[in-house]
């Protein structure tokens, strides 16, 4: 047996009947069409190294990652196979075995480093100055000329550091709470005017907001690619941040984060809400809120919101139709998959690529004016697939959105 396969327990793989009923929802196999891209296949083929007969190579370390983690399958899985368990923790015997593939190598080191992060955070800054496009759908994206190839579309990051580290921020009236905001590493140095605009919406609606410094990021990338000692030693730093501050919880507006934070971190000592959980809370205080120009927008409901914390779909609804001028339109697989699974869009970019493309005209035949999601992933990669398209709609977190009507 290959090392570090001893972690998955053969209970685990025992509980797949190979019913085959996730292939019908599995984005990945319904782009690749092979039985190793969907957990079935993945569980077949863990079984099969850990009994002796086959061995863990660097073919099958691939496979491994030729997943999005959007737990389709464990949603529609009778078995109830605790299949993220089973793929982080092959993934990590893979990882010890071979390494990171380079382009994790890329992703989480910079994840894992303020240093390098801040870096790559002024310089996408500096290139969406000079290469930002001028494009209808205001959508931040980068369009690079490639010599002989056309054009590169990019995600981008409008200018404008989070400084709001180690403050507080009060409530015009009576205070309703105090949260602790946790923005994570996308909100915290790339999509900085979302991080500011919920900590905005949060004051209006009568919390006290506080930002502590020295927060990492959550880790999600580097466990979800299989190297768990660096995200052990970034969950250590930031339960100790976390915990040491007094508030009645904890928020933040990124999917992945509040899913690794709700599931992950059982160490700290505060509930966590992602950001929507919040706004469900005071629907009446939104209902007060009006946008000056109707707009009919649609929601993606990312992965790690409607699965990977089992919050009800009609709750981003209720939210989004309680604001005068909106008028909600449902997106066909509005829970489908966008294609970015953390690195799973570098380590298999044309997988994702389709992926990406159903998302995107699934929002197209909506003829909506924005799409609204709550993780910084998705906003890049929808931003990113409507680009594509040459669209005018626009990607948007659902406090960017409030804080329009707000006018702040
Ligand atoms: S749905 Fe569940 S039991 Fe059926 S093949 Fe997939 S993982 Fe196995
Ligand atoms: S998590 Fe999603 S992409 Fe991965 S095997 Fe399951 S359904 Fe397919």
């Amino acid at each position: 047996m290959s090392k570090g396969f001893g972690k998955i327990k053969q209970e685990w793989l025992d509980k797949c009947v190979r019913c085959g009923s996730c292939r019908n929802v599995c984005p990945v196999f319904n782009s690749t069409f092979e039985e190793p891209s969907v957990s079935r296949g993945k569980i077949s083929l863990i079984d099969i190294i850990k009994k002796g007969y086959g061995k863990l190579d660097k073919e099958v370390a691939l496979i491994f990652k030729k997943c999005t983690t959007c737990l389709r399958c464990n949603e529609i899985c009778a078995m109830d196979v605790p299949y993220e368990e089973i793929i982080i923790t092959a993934r990590e015997a893979a990882t010890e075995k071979f390494g990171l593939f380079p382009q994790e190598i890329a992703a989480t080191s910079l994840l894992k480093d303020e240093n390098l992060l801040n870096m790559a955070g002024n310089f996408s800054r500096l290139a969406y100055f000079v290469f930002k496009d001028s494009g209808s759908s205001g959508n931040l994206v980068s369009k690079f000329p490639i010599p002989g190839k056309g054009t590169a579309v990019v995600p981008a990051f409008k200018p404008g550091k989070f400084n709001y580290k180690n403050r507080e921020f009060e409530p015009e009236g009576e205070t309703k709470g105090k949260l602790i905001y946790f923005p994570g590493c996308m909100f915290s140095r790339a999509y900085t005017e979302t991080s500011k605009n919920i900590v905005k919406v949060l004051n209006f609606l009568g919390y006290k907001v506080f930002v502590p410094s020295d927060l990492n990021c959550c880790g999600a990338p580097s466990l979800h690619a299989g190297d768990k000692k660096s995200f052990l030693k970034l969950k250590e730093n930031n339960v100790f941040v976390l915990n040491n501050f007094e508030a009645d919880g904890i928020v933040t507006g990124c999917a992945t984060c509040c899913h690794n934070l709700k599931h992950n971190y059982m160490e700290l000592n505060k509930p966590v809400y992602q950001f929507l959980e919040i706004l469900e809370k005071h629907l009446d205080d939104i209902s007060e809120l009006k946008i000056d120009k109707p707009v009919t927008v649609t929601w993606h409901h990312p992965c790690h919101i409607v699965r990977g914390q089992n919050i009800p779909k009609n709750i981003p609804e209720k939210i989004l139709n309680s604001i005068k001028g909106i008028n909600y339109v449902e997106m066909n697989e509005s829970d489908n998959c966008c294609g970015m699974g953390g690195s799973f869009k570098m380590v298999h970019p044309g997988v994702s690529d389709k992926i990406q493309r159903k998302k995107t005209l699934n929002i197209l035949r909506t003829d909506a004016d924005n799409v609204i999601t709550e993780c910084p992933g998705c906003i890049m990669n929808i931003a990113e697939g409507l680009e594509k398209e040459g669209t005018t709609i626009n990607c948007k977190h659902t406090a960017d959105i409030l804080a329009a009507c707000l006018k702040l």
